[in-house]
């Protein structure tokens, strides 16, 4: 599943290629996605692309009088192509522009998303996000307060949109073993010194993979490119079993709040 790295290494991707370009034309082969695509989409026809942003896992593209909003879902993927290139199996839409090229939204599964947002009339999906987590507003204090008699696991805790967005599974498994927290603590009982190290953890873990995953930005303008992905090193997820590499002991895993949970009892506490 895209993460946050790999969706705004997508925004990076796709942006040059966007803005300052006028639409030409908007074709819809499927609009049975996770909500239907809204037929208020075609209006962007004629319109110019001013920029390229993200808010959580949504790519907002800005035409002026609204948005077009991108969620890539489970399995969704971005790429510029010429717009004469064969659509293949899943692609769903096709925002072209006055290059002669096209985004081209591909995504079997369906989970993904292409809405139409107004300005000034945000959409319910965008209501009681809590911060970014690469910004100032995403800090140590903000996860000792909200945190004070939580009984919930702290692993939980930071992956609840309401307290930061965009920290997903696996990041969250990384930033608490670099921070020597153990996953299974209650969020309550952490405190504020190693909120501050857990905070760190998480905007490093994350700027990490987008710098990672900024060598693959060339991708997202190949026909034949399979961008969004990116191989990183990886400390504690999917090695259950697996040698400790900094303390040798042996990594275990745990489901937590239904997700797969990775942890060495050695180096967290
Ligand atoms: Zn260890």
């Amino acid at each position: 599943m895209p993460e946050l790295p790999e969706v705004e290494v997508s925004r990076l991707g796709i942006s040059p290629w966007l803005i300052n370009h006028t639409i030409t034309d908007v074709i819809v082969r499927d609009k049975r996605l996770r909500w239907p695509v809204p037929d208020e989409i075609k209006t962007a026809v004629g319109r110019t692309i001013s920029d390229v942003t993200r808010r959580a896992k949504y790519l907002l593209i800005d035409v002026g009088n609204a948005d077009i909003v991108l969620h890539l879902g489970m399995s969704g993927k971005l790429r510029v192509v010429e717009k004469s290139t064969p659509v293949i199996k899943h692609d769903h839409i096709d925002i072209v522009l006055d290059t002669g090229k096209c985004l081209r939204f591909n995504d079997p599964r369906r989970f993904g998303a292409c809405l139409w947002q107004p300005k000034g009339d945000e959409l319910p999906q965008f209501h009681k996000l809590g911060p970014e987590p690469l910004t100032d507003a995403f800090d140590a204090e903000r996860l000792h307060v909200l945190s004070r008699g939580r009984k919930s696991p702290v692993k939980s805790f930071i992956m609840d949109n309401d307290v930061v967005v965009g920290v997903g599974n696996i990041y969250a498994n990384e930033a608490l073993f670099m921070a020597g927290i153990d996953p299974r603590r209650a969020a309550g009982r952490v405190s504020a010194s190693r909120y501050a190290a857990l905070t760190d953890a998480i905007k490093a873990v994350l700027q990490k993979a987008i710098n990672e995953g900024g060598t693959t930005l060339k991708d997202f303008a190949q026909s034949d490119g399979k961008p969004g992905y990116f191989a990183q090193h990886l400390n504690v997820y999917g090695k259950a079993g697996k040698a400790c590499e900094r303390c040798g002991g042996v990594i275990k895993s745990k489901v937590i709040g239904q997700r797969n949970t990775f942890f060495c009892i050695g180096c967290q506490r």
